[in-house]
Formats: structure tokens, sequence, C-alpha cells
């Protein structure tokens, strides 16, 4: 690896920290109903503006040992994940993507929605909506450079394929159980995964989330927590987990 290629990967991890930062306020204030414009300029709790060096993401965080300076505020884990969660999307999308800016843009919007869904169980429709259009926008823009409507075509199949597979899901498990076992915003997900990943992709990324399903599961068995058949995974956070390895293996082929 030379060291140019070394620099861009570090670049890359800078850049995807900042973007890191503007997620973990939007983590924190979207539930709020809040702007996330303003990004982190101010303690949330006390409202006093950060200084320049209160804003550097990671670092800020480590030095002030997750609390705000002024009222002692936690900043939570949350703001830290957001932040080497974005860095490192970034970082690997350099590193080991085919299309490394399309594989960043798609990486910070699962992370957020991923992290949303840990949270609130919440998937916001407007996020899941940017999703799917810049899926579309970047699937529209590749088939026009290599001429190949084809991948377009795909595309729309994976979005299309990607929500009737949940929602037929949703429906078939209110009919036998009678009630919601899927949240409303799982399908809309999937569809915006598949305008990226395709139809293939889409079954890939159903796979791989099962699998970490239970793998979670078998987790949280084994620290004593009793799993039962209505015990509530976030799915979003599964899906949104599994579509960006596969996304970025995917380019290879
Ligand atoms: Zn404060």
């Amino acid at each position: 690896m030379g060291a140019d290629v070394v620099l861009l990967i570090v670049a890359a991890a800078v850049l995807g920290a900042i973007i890191g930062s503007f997620l973990g306020a939007a983590l924190e204030r979207l539930p709020e109903g809040r702007s996330v414009l303003t990004g982190r300029s101010a303690c949330d709790s006390c409202g006093k503006a950060l200084t320049p060096v209160e804003l550097v993401p990671v670092l800020s965080w480590l030095v002030q040992r997750g609390v705000c300076r002024s009222c002692g505020a936690a900043i939570g884990w949350w703001q830290l994940g957001a932040e080497v969660g974005a860095a490192l999307i970034a970082a690997l999308a350099m590193a080991l993507s085919v299309f490394p800016l399309a594989a960043m843009v798609l990486g910070w919007q699962l992370l957020l929605l991923a992290l949303l869904d840990a949270r609130h169980m919440w998937l916001p429709r407007p996020l899941t909506l940017l999703l799917a259009a810049s899926g579309a926008l970047f699937m529209t823009l590749w088939a026009m450079q290599g001429r190949e409507p084809m991948i377009l075509v795909e595309a729309l199949i994976g979005g299309a394929f990607g929500f009737a597979t949940l929602w037929l899901l949703g429906q078939g498990y209110e009919r036998l159980r009678g009630r919601e076992g899927l949240g409303g915003g799982d399908p809309p997900l999937l569809g915006a995964i598949g305008l990226w990943l395709g139809p293939l992709g889409v079954i890939h990324t159903l796979l791989v989330a099962s699998l970490g399903g239970l793998a979670v599961a078998g987790v949280l068995h084994l620290r004593g927590r009793r799993i039962e058949a209505d015990t509530a995974l976030p799915l979003g956070t599964l899906l949104a987990a599994a579509a960006w390895p596969i996304f970025v293996w995917q380019g290879w082929f």
C-alpha cells in the first residue's frame, strides 16, 4: 500500500468522523423533533456554546470523558459510536470499495438508521426515502456511465422485491399471530436497500441479518436474558448492518 493510499484512507476517516459528529447530533435531536442543521454547536443539556476544541470528533469525547465540561451532562456512548462508526465506514470504503464515495454515502445513512432503530425502534420515513433516492441516483449515474440500462432495471426490481418481501412477511405474521410482528419502517428500509443492492443483494441481506439476529439472541441468552417469541430485536439495525458489507463485497464482481 503506497503512502498516497494511506493518506487517502486517513483523510476519509477524518471526513467520516466529522460526518459522524452530525449523525450523533441527528440521533439525539431527530426523536425530539429538533433541527440537526446546526450540528453539535452547543451542549444539548445546558446550551453552552462548544469551543472549537470541544467540537473535534472522537478526541473531544475522549478528552471530556463523555460529559459536558460546563454542566456535567453525559454526552453518551451514542455520540462516540456515531463518530467512530462513520470514520470506520469512510476508511473501509476508501480501502475496500470499488465505489468509495457511494459506499460512504450508503454507509453513513445506514449507520444513522441502524442507531435510531437500536435506540428508539424508529426508522423515520424521510430517512428511508433519502436512502432510496440516493440509491436510485447512484444506480442511474452508474447505468448512464456504463451505458447499461439493465443496472437500473435490476435496482428497481431489487427495491420492489425488498419492500414486498418484508411487507408480505409482516402481513403473514399478523394473520397467524393476530398482532404486528414487524415495524412499519422495515419494508421501506429493505426496499431502499434493494435499490442499492438488487434482488440478489436483498436475499443476502435477509440471510446475513437473520444470522446476525440469531447471534445476538445467542449472546443475550448466554448473558442470562430470557428470549421470548416476541422479544423485539431491532430488525432495521440488523438489515442495515448486513447491507453495507454486502454492497462493498458486490462491487468486486
Ligand atoms: Zn452542558
